[in-house]
């Protein structure tokens, strides 16, 4: 399984309207819709969101503000409180970042989280998923839906398969199966046009575009017809884009088996501070705060940071430091699942190179 990347795509569930039935008790159970004001019929606006409750009427985001009054004419009509859902989105966004080095921002209520680091297998992913939705709707009163994929195209589709609050996900050896009965509208890349230009080549379906039949058809589509080729048999190597510069450069590693054998923990301390510290040279970084990471068995995580007054970058500075953590704050009696170090409030020794400290883990950092 070595080199098999693990790619969460998560999706809020009907994030504006799901922010104003949390604040607002009234209107749960309530079909509500988030847009432009519907003037009684004659606003010419479109729907930004709508609940669950609304969909049930035929109501769908982008639609014409006053169609959705006609077919749902019982609904709250809301105007959107952009600040209030930015706000919402930069907490959980910053969730993501606690549990992922590697995110990708999608929209405001979307990303993909590299999860390659932070578990073990699917069954990790899986399990690991259901804690963190736990996590998000316990501290934003906001469910999300989860798709575990080993690449973003098909993390993306599987996260709309459980929806609403749902965790869906495609292993490795399953790809085809779910990739063939799905409509080639699916495929990453293919609009209204392709869509029917295909469908009147007799190609409705995944499987059939795989067929030798549907690999003919695509020569004739040049670059866009090896893309979805490629697409079709579930293959895609597009990298997470993050593009927050880095504050903090961090190496975890989560064990196979949970353990609390101290040899191991400090020699697994050792290595990651290791890689941290080559990692601040390759991209010429200083600094000053040393963070330790650990995961307990039970899944609850504790960070605790040391600040110094000289800079740190060699790994003999990091290791001292997180060893001493380590041994200052590791309850004994309990078993660790993962352990991580990082460095921030970093200074930049020459000119910022503007490169991301989190690229794709590197595939030694995979534990399976
Ligand atoms: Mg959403």
């Amino acid at each position: 399984m070595t080199g098999t990347r693990i790619i969460y795509h998560i999706d809020m569930d009907a994030f504006y309207t799901s922010i104003e039935q949390r604040d607002n008790p009234s209107l749960r159970g309530r079909p509500v819709i988030v847009g432009s004001d519907p003037m009684q019929g004659k606003g010419r606006g479109v729907v930004a969101a709508c609940s669950y409750e609304a969909r049930k009427f035929g109501v769908h985001s982008a639609q014409p503000i006053s169609q959705a009054w006609r077919v749902c004419p019982g609904a709250v009509f809301l105007r959107p409180s952009m600040g209030k859902y930015q706000e919402n989105s930069r907490r959980i966004q910053a969730i993501f970042r606690e549990v992922s080095p590697s995110v990708e921002p999608l929209s405001i209520d979307e990303a993909f989280l590299d999860m390659s680091d932070a578990v073990l297998n699917f069954d990790d992913a899986i399990r690991f998923a259901y804690k963190l939705k736990r996590r998000i709707h316990k501290e934003e009163g906001l469910t999300a839906s989860v798709g575990i994929a080993a690449n973003k195209f098909l993390a993306k589709i599987a996260s709309d398969m459980r929806k609403p609050n749902g965790v869906y996900a495609v292993r490795p050896d399953k790809i085809q199966a779910f990739l063939d009965p799905l409509p080639i509208a699916k495929l990453w890349g293919v609009g209204p046009k392709t869509e029917s230009r295909l469908n009147n080549l007799g190609i409705d379906t995944v499987g059939q575009l795989r067929e030798p039949g549907g690999q003919e058809i695509l020569t004739k589509f040049g670059r866009q017809g090896k893309l979805l080729a490629q697409l079709a048999r579930g293959i895609d190597d597009r990298p997470l884009v993050t593009y927050r510069n880095p504050k903090s450069a961090g190496h975890e590693h989560t064990f196979a088996e949970d353990t609390r054998d101290r040899a191991i923990l400090l020699e697994t301390l050792h290595q990651l501070g290791e890689k941290v510290a080559l990692r601040l040279q390759k991209h010429g970084l200083q600094g000053r705060t040393v963070c330790l990471k650990l995961r307990y068995a039970n899944f609850t995580t504790i960070t605790r940071q040391s600040r110094s007054r000289m800079p740190v970058e060699t790994s003999d500075d990091i290791n001292r430091i997180s060893r001493d953590l380590f041994l200052l704050h590791w309850d004994r009696r309990r078993k660790i699942r993962l352990i991580g170090v990082s460095v921030s409030s970093l200074v930049d020794e020459s000119t910022d190179t503007g490169l991301p400290l989190f690229p794709r883990p590197d595939p030694g950092d995979l534990v399976f």
